[in-house]
């Protein structure tokens, strides 16, 4: 079994660990009808993002150009959201086989990001990565947005004091993410860190 939380796993994940006071913004679960508005604020503050994308959420129409345009990276989060844990292997591939070919067949580009839905995984999963290419990317930071629907300054609040030179930052398509977006990145850079891409 993996363990997410071994500090081994994840440098060899991240395959590089920034030297410089960098971390990283990661979306899961869109894209939702909250894209426009967070990359609106994305763009004004300048800072990069990767979205996790269920690709049985991503149609043409969606705004996946302007995210591309605007230097973001789009990845995928699966099908739709299953725990992989709880599948056969055959079903894993499937879920993560469908995502990377519908991310691709729309937007052009090939898919080099995955995260499992709710950071489960297991041998099989990471079989199946491997045979894609896939590279898993997990965080270290979850500001719990979902949770905080109506408390978004919590949102701050679980973030703050805990990023480090490399930290992924795990956050969500949601209103109240939204809301507290443009503050939570004033006060990472007040802590003297940038946004990056890994
Ligand atoms: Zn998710």
């Amino acid at each position: 079994m993996y363990d997410f939380h071994d500090d081994r796993w994840i440098k060899n994940i991240k395959q590089i660990r920034p030297a410089q006071k960098e971390v990283m913004l990661t979306f899961d679960d869109g894209p939702s009808r909250k894209l426009h508005p967070l990359l609106d604020v994305l763009k004004e503050k300048e800072v990069p993002a990767v979205f996790f994308w269920q690709s049985r959420l991503l149609y043409k129409q969606r705004p996946w150009k302007r995210v591309i345009q605007e230097g973001h990276v789009i990845a995928s989060h699966a099908h739709n959201h299953k725990n992989l844990t709880t599948l056969p292997k055959s079903e894993q591939y499937k879920q993560i086989k469908t995502s990377v070919d519908k991310i691709r067949k729309i937007t052009g580009d090939n898919v080099h990001y995955f995260r499992p839905p709710y950071g489960q995984y297991n041998e099989e999963t990471m079989d199946i990565l491997k045979e894609l290419g896939l590279l898993p990317v997990m965080w270290q930071i979850a500001a719990c947005d979902w949770e905080n629907k109506h408390t978004p300054e919590r949102i701050v609040a679980n973030v703050v004091g805990h990023c480090r030179p490399g930290s992924i930052i795990l956050l969500h398509e949601l209103e109240q993410t939204l809301t507290v977006l443009p503050q939570l990145i004033d006060t990472i850079r007040r802590e003297g860190f940038e946004f990056a891409l890994f």
